[in-house]
């Protein structure tokens, strides 16, 4: 905390295609600072989704920073640097970084780290650390901090839910978090194209490994006849790891043409983050992607028998 106080001037990152997470640990990171006086701004490589707009403080978001330095760089829901994209020159310049994240341990950038891959989100971290501190913790920053643990968690139904997830998300209650504004705007909203995009997914899934690797492709084309985008894959992946039998699941996505965006999900002990980092991705046990700049038929040709060594090894 003195690390904020001390500060007279903070940068605040995050990681590319920011969640609820991501969005949530920066901006309650961004409005806490306003509170205590001390200025601050808010970076991400990519502008934020549509379903995080309601996120209070969201329009603070930029690209570029508006000041030229900064004392302190406080990252937010991130292991590598390289997650900051196009911000991360900004980020490097600083004199002094403080890392709070809880994702594996890969490359351990700053001086200061506050890593706890057992907390169900940054925000939970953060969340712990700003409750604590004697300050006063606003509705809209507790609504901030709240979209962190009830995106991260899936409203509490992955197995990152813990006892310290569910008495936060009640403290930040409390303090006039507002739970069913998130609700409604992250899980009761998608768009028609989101939802065409999603039927097409399951129509073309394929199983693998005695139905206990399950894989979906979304093509190029397939985003432009929807109108979807990537944003709008958003969850689609956790359905496939929804089938009873499966125990691995991925969704590799060609938004872009010639780059293709895997998301990995599993059950149970099946590591797909170290999967996910052979392929030069990351991210946690049950939970990871990476990218290939490859053809859609080359990444699913790499990743189908890693991912089959991964579910005979466990
Ligand atoms: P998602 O599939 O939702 O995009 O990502 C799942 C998890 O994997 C997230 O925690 C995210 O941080 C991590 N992840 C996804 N893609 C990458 C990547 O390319 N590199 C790293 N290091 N982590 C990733
Ligand atoms: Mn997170």
């Amino acid at each position: 905390m003195h690390e904020f106080r001390n500060a007279s001037s903070v940068l605040i990152g995050t990681h590319l295609n920011p969640d609820g997470d991501a969005l949530g640990s920066a901006l309650a990171a961004s409005l806490f600072l306003d509170g205590l006086g001390v200025a601050n701004e808010v970076l991400c490589h990519h502008a934020p989704p549509k379903n995080m707009e309601f996120l209070p403080g969201i329009s603070r978001v930029r690209q570029r920073p508006k000041e030229e330095k900064h004392d302190l760089a406080l990252i937010l829901d991130l292991e590598s640097l390289e997650r900051l994209g196009s911000t991360e020159p900004y980020f490097v310049e600083c004199p002094r970084m403080v890392v709070i994240d809880h994702h594996l341990p890969h490359h351990s950038p700053g001086d200061l780290r506050l890593v706890d891959t057992s907390a169900a989100a940054t925000a939970a971290i953060l969340g712990r650390l700003l409750l604590a501190s004697g300050e006063k913790i606003t509705p809209e920053i507790a609504t901030c901090l709240l979209t962190g643990i009830v995106t991260d968690t899936g409203s509490f139904r992955f197995r990152n839910t813990n006892s310290e997830a569910l008495s936060l998300a009640a403290s930040l209650l409390e303090v006039g978090g507002n739970i069913n504004l998130i609700s409604e705007e992250v899980f009761q909203k998608r768009p028609y194209s989101s939802v065409r995009l999603y039927g097409h997914m399951l129509d073309t899934m394929s199983m693998e490994a005695n139905n206990q690797l399950c894989y979906s492709r979304i093509h190029f084309e397939d985003f432009q006849v929807t109108g979807a985008t990537d944003e709008d894959t958003e969850g689609f992946v956790n359905e496939l790891l929804s089938i009873d039998t499966v125990q691995i699941a991925f969704l590799a996505r060609e938004a872009k043409p010639g780059k293709i965006r895997v998301s990995m999900r599993s059950r149970n002990n099946y590591d797909v983050a170290k999967v996910a980092q052979e392929f030069g991705g990351g991210g946690h046990r049950n939970a990871a992607g990476c990218t290939f700049e490859d053809s859609m038929e080359d990444a699913v040709a790499q990743l189908v028998p890693r991912l089959k060594a991964c579910l005979a090894s466990s």
